[in-house]
């Protein structure tokens, strides 16, 4: 059976990433390496050695040369925002490698809303008849197959990808929503803020190895889950390991490792920071 045999941090910032451009407090100014996080992506390989890229970050160039990507298999995109789809154009020289090596389109998965963002968007990549439908010259596109995916709300849909069973979800992400996942052993909350009841159900229900959850700050907001709320959720779904990411500056690690403290007991799920560049074994 297929498996996530890695997961890679490539990412754990929220959109603006960490330092924020033109900030100048204490997190910002962190000497704390672990207080510097790229935009939120991550990448799967599973037990057969196939690349799973989550996200396109406007982080992504340097993402793949700090982890030395060269190959993808397939590519899902969670939402339209921002900080998940502007680095699309970086995968042009991965989808290069493709060709040259006569290997089928590179697929990218995402829900129907988020394709029809991506087209808009995107339309020079994603419309056959951008420009008129001229050749295109120079340095190209990004050789990408768009799979939308149908998924209904309070329902589960499984899709194989790599061989890979993903059961993907949709959570109300602000006016939106944003499609996370699971699979036998891992779940991926992305920006969201709330759970559907019903997605925390299954999730209880899998027994999780690791639970990767969106964590944006301590005050209430209205597009992701704050640092209660994530905590809340963990000992809801009782993953054996939880991950928080999408951190702001409103949190630095080392007072995310001190909550935990507070929060966690020995016993409990294990929670700790997501950090950029690590490497997760499953
Ligand atoms: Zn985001
Ligand atoms: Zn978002």
């Amino acid at each position: 059976m297929t498996k996530i045999k890695t997961v890679t941090i490539l990412g754990s910032g929220t959109s603006t990433g960490i330092p924020m451009v033109g900030c100048y407090c204490a997190v910002c100014l962190s000497t704390d390496p672990r207080d510097r996080r790229l935009r939120s992506s991550i990448l799967l390989t599973t037990n057969d050695n196939k690349k799973i890229l989550i996200d396109t970050s406007p982080d992504l160039r340097q993402q793949c040369f700090a982890h030395k990507i060269e190959h993808l298999d397939a590519v899902i995109i969670t939402h339209g925002h921002a900080d998940h789809t502007h680095g699309i154009d970086e995968l042009r020289p991965l989808t290069y490698i493709r060709s040259f090596k006569k290997l089928p389109i590179l697929p990218l998965f995402c829900s129907k809303i988020c394709a029809g963002i991506l087209k808009q968007k995107f339309s020079y990549i994603f419309d056959s008849n951008y420009n008129n439908g001229l050749k295109i010259l120079g340095g190209g596109i990004p050789l990408l197959s768009l799979c939308p995916i149908k998924l209904e709300k309070r329902k589960w849909t499984e899709v194989k990808i790599c061989g890979l069973k993903i059961n993907f979800f949709l959570c109300p992400h602000g006016h939106g929503q944003s499609m996370s996942f699971a699979t036998s052993n891992f779940a991926y909350i992305v920006d969201c803020h709330q759970i559907p009841s019903s997605s925390v159900k299954l999730l209880k229900k899998k027994k999780l190895k690791m639970l990767m959850i969106d964590c944006l700050q301590k005050k209430v907001q209205n597009t992701h889950l704050t640092m209660q709320q994530s905590f809340d959720y963990i000992k809801e779904i009782r993953p054996k390991n939880a991950l928080l990411f999408h951190m702001n500056h409103d949190l630095s690690h080392q007072f995310l490792e001190d909550q935990i403290k507070k929060n966690f007991k020995k016993r409990d799920t294990k929670v700790v920071p997501a950090e950029d560049n690590t490497i997760i074994k499953l």
